[in-house]
């Protein structure tokens, strides 16, 4: 056979090893150092926040101005006390809201909702109502439309609520979630909140058992609150501000490793010679690309009202965070949605990739989100806030027993919420709260609780106290209260952490069940005080003696050690606290008698949807498994292997030659060096069948009763360690074979260079 010339010389070059393979990871380097950084589409030297703050919102300020007055009061009761907005108001909030997006540069509208599939779903119609006899365009926008779609509910995640003969879904909106104008270089598109729910009212989304929450946590928090004298508070609400983390990596990098774009993490990578170890990236300077693309979000965010107001760099290198002002729950979960869709649209925009999964990259730490979550009333005092006087005491002692009991009670339920593929490999890892739940009060917090159980209360001793040696609680500041970030559910000193919820996940679901299982406590703690005080108790004393009781026979959540010690598992063991390490094992919990018997007593959610609920996350923890297992076999058959067999090849010839240049030569290190390459490439080729044979033997491991359980018990004992396998051997490949040749942008590459 003969070449051309053009021909010949790409085999020459193919033979002589500098292939092909490499170009792509190549290519990838040359591109980012290439790369211009973007400025920022906003110039904050020349205005300034508050001149863009809340611009693409149809909020409270615009409907005062846009609405007749009585519509415009009409709305307010709805928002603030949960009336009904009558339809013929509807209409002209609905009109006056198509009138200020079209001004502000809409052709579209959507119905925005929150799906089970943990992400935002939107269909945009045009506002183009009808064509006039003269043939011109009339834009409509019925109270109607703004109340009510039908999305055809099939194509979401249902987890078997919904029969296929009913196809159909509502959305509904939601005012209390205002509606705002999402942008794009070509336009603007008016996102309604709505909520999802199937024919028959089951709720097919994750914000619909939110605001029933919420509902329950006011019912019985204001109960609670007028029991204990405090007969003004109306309204009970939650207010939750997430601290949210996430890596940002060069786009090149990103395009060159398809299991980042398939996955959302490197299943491939050993890790970086320079890793988190000489802890310089946490609250390093920032670099300017980075601030570029920072600045660049928080004006989109800002026109957008979502509240902004910490950025900096976090603890693995190309990680950062970003925190909001808190708001309430309901629109605090809206705005974390925003925030990450606005974070990835914006980083593609500076040539840069942004990662939300919980562990991007193994050996350096992964993300997560910190709930912090909190109630007031509406006379706008936060629930748990300590207070100075014995009065606020009473109150605060007994919001915090019921938190307390709560998240004892019902730990293995709240686990379940933030048990899914991504966060296991954070929870558990020695740089996230471990799967054990406990709480974080701090030292003297800690101290007041152990005195009031430990009954060292001369009650009444002294003048205006509370009858339990605590006249009123020390100074629970801040400095005080967090230093410990080792704990899942730290108290903070005015507010609770939940710090265990993975970067990636919708906020909505931890809060639906935090919000539930506190109600169910306010319940207990205010029908336990209204039974002491009916048998003629003082109320400050029926007050303190439940709380009392509730603190003792719920003591063993508190821990303020380290949560990572292996002590404290030890400990917690001693103490009957669940560990449920994985997925596998923290989902059943939501299946159980107890978890379905609370969220159908605050009304939360039905049976049904509870266990539809459970359905999606044991077939979402299989599924992702699943494309992880399937792109692991794809990327090491045909992107590792032929550099590994290549490299073996190289080194073989080498062998071969110069034993053919100088006679009896001996190369027992170079015969070693080849051996070892082979032995590798074997390994990683017999742990890829195992894998392949793994995967095509899909068996349900034995759970007869439940046979979705079985099967992801099966990619948790099977898949997941046969995937790691293989993984191993590839990791130790890529530190031996020629560097030129790997094909994969390295780690040491991704998270140092932008
Ligand atoms: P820390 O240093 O304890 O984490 P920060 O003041 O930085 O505290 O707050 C962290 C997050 O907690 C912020 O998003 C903040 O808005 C939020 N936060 C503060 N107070 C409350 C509250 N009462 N309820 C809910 N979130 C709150
Ligand atoms: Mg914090």
């Amino acid at each position: 056979m003969t070449y051309s010339a053009t021909e010949n010389k790409k085999v020459q070059s193919m033979r002589s090893g500098k292939s092909a393979f490499s170009s792509a990871r190549r290519n990838a380097v040359q591109s980012v150092q290439q790369r211009e950084a973007v400025l920022p589409s906003f110039d904050f030297t020349q205005h300034s926040v508050a001149d863009i703050y809340g611009a693409n919102v149809f909020s409270r300020q615009v409907m005062r101005k846009l609405l007749p007055k009585n519509v415009y009061k009409a709305i307010i009761r709805c928002l603030d006390f949960g009336e009904k907005l009558e339809s013929q108001h509807a209409d002209i909030v609905a009109n006056a809201m198509k009138d200020w997006a079209t001004a502000n540069g809409a052709t579209h509208f959507t119905h925005w909702f929150h799906p089970m599939t943990g992400l935002t779903a939107e269909k945009h119609d045009s506002f183009l109502g009808a064509i006039s006899e003269e043939g011109t365009a009339i834009l409509e926008f019925s109270g109607k439309t703004l109340v009510q779609g039908e999305p055809d509910a099939s194509s979401f995640p249902s987890g078997g609520i919904r029969s296929t003969f009913e196809a159909r879904g509502y959305t509904g909106w939601d005012p209390t979630s205002p509606a705002f104008l999402m942008e794009s270089p070509l336009g603007k598109t008016l996102c309604i909140p709505t909520v999802f729910c199937s024919f028959s009212g089951h709720a097919l989304d994750k914000k619909t058992p939110l605001l029933r929450s919420l509902g329950a946590i006011d019912k019985q928090g204001t109960r609670l609150l007028n029991l204990l004298g405090r007969k003004e508070v109306k309204r009970v609400n939650c207010t939750v501000g997430a601290e949210q983390e996430y890596f940002l990596i060069d786009e090149a990098f990103y395009l060159a490793r398809p299991d980042l774009i398939n996955s959302g993490r490197a299943l491939f990578g050993a890790k970086p010679p320079r890793g988190q170890e000489m802890e310089d990236h946490y609250w390093g300077s920032i670099k300017e690309r980075v601030l570029a693309f920072m600045m660049d979000s928080e004006a989109e965010l800002y026109r957008l009202g979502v509240p902004v107001k910490t950025r900096h760099n976090e603890v693995a290198p190309a990680q950062f965070e970003v925190a909001p002002i808190f708001e309430y729950s309901n629109v605090a979960v809206d705005h974390n949605m925003v925030l990450m869709e606005v974070f990835r649209k914006t980083a593609q925009r500076h040539g840069l990739r942004c990662l939300f999964h919980e562990k991007p990259f193994s050996g350096v730490n992964g993300s997560g989100k910190h709930n912090n979550w909190s109630m007031s009333d509406d006379q706008g005092n936060n629930l748990l806030e300590p207070g100075k006087t014995p009065h606020e005491n009473t109150q605060f002692l007994v919001v915090l027993a019921s938190v307390i009991r709560a998240v004892n009670k019902y730990a293995r339920l709240l686990r379940a919420t933030i048990a899914f593929a991504g966060n296991d490999h954070r929870l558990g890892a020695n740089e996230a709260p471990p799967a054990i739940i406990s709480i974080y009060l701090g030292d003297r917090l800690s101290e007041v609780v152990k005195a009031i159980i430990a009954g060292k209360a001369d009650a009444g001793s002294k003048a205006g106290s509370i009858g339990l040696g605590v006249s009123t609680l020390p100074d629970v500041s801040k400095d005080d209260s967090d230093r410990n970030r080792t704990s899942p559910f730290a108290f903070t000193g005015n507010k609770f952490e939940f710090r265990a919820v993975g970067s990636s996940q919708s906020i909505a679901w931890p809060n639906t069940v935090l919000n539930t299982i506190v109600a169910e406590s306010f319940d207990y703690l205010a029908t336990e005080i209204e039974k002491e005080v009916k048998a003629g108790m003082d109320l400050t004393k029926a007050a303190h003696k439940v709380a009392k009781q509730v603190l003792t026979d719920n003591e063993r959540i508190l821990f303020n050690g380290d949560n990572y010690s292996q002590k404290w598992h030890d400990e917690a063991e001693k103490r009957g606290l669940p560990n449920l390490r994985n997925t596998v094992e923290a989902l059943p919990a939501l299946a159980e008698k107890e978890a379905i018997e609370v969220f159908e007593k605050y009304s939360v959610l039905s049976k049904d949807e509870v266990l539809a609920r459970y359905n999606i996350n044991l077939e979402t923890y299989c599924k992702t498994v699943n494309i992880e297992a399937s792109l692991t076999e794809t990327i090491a058959t045909n992107m590792i292997l032929p550099v590994a067999l290549e490299y073996q090849s190289r080194v073989a010839n080498t062998i071969v030659q110069t034993k053919s240049a100088i006679s009896g030569i001996n190369l027992s290190v170079q015969e070693g060096m080849l051996r070892d390459i082979a032995d590798k490439v074997s390994q990683l080729k017999t742990n890829l069948e195992v894998l392949e044979s793994i995967r095509h033997h899909d068996s349900d491991e034995d759970s007869p009763e439940d046979e979705l359980l079985g099967h992801a018990k099966f990619y948790q004992n099977k898949v997941i360690p046969a995937m790691n396998s293989v993984r191993q051997v590839a990791d130790e490949l890529e530190v031996v074979v020629d560097d030129s040749l790997w094909p994969l942008p390295k780690f040491r590459e991704m998270l140092y260079i932008y």
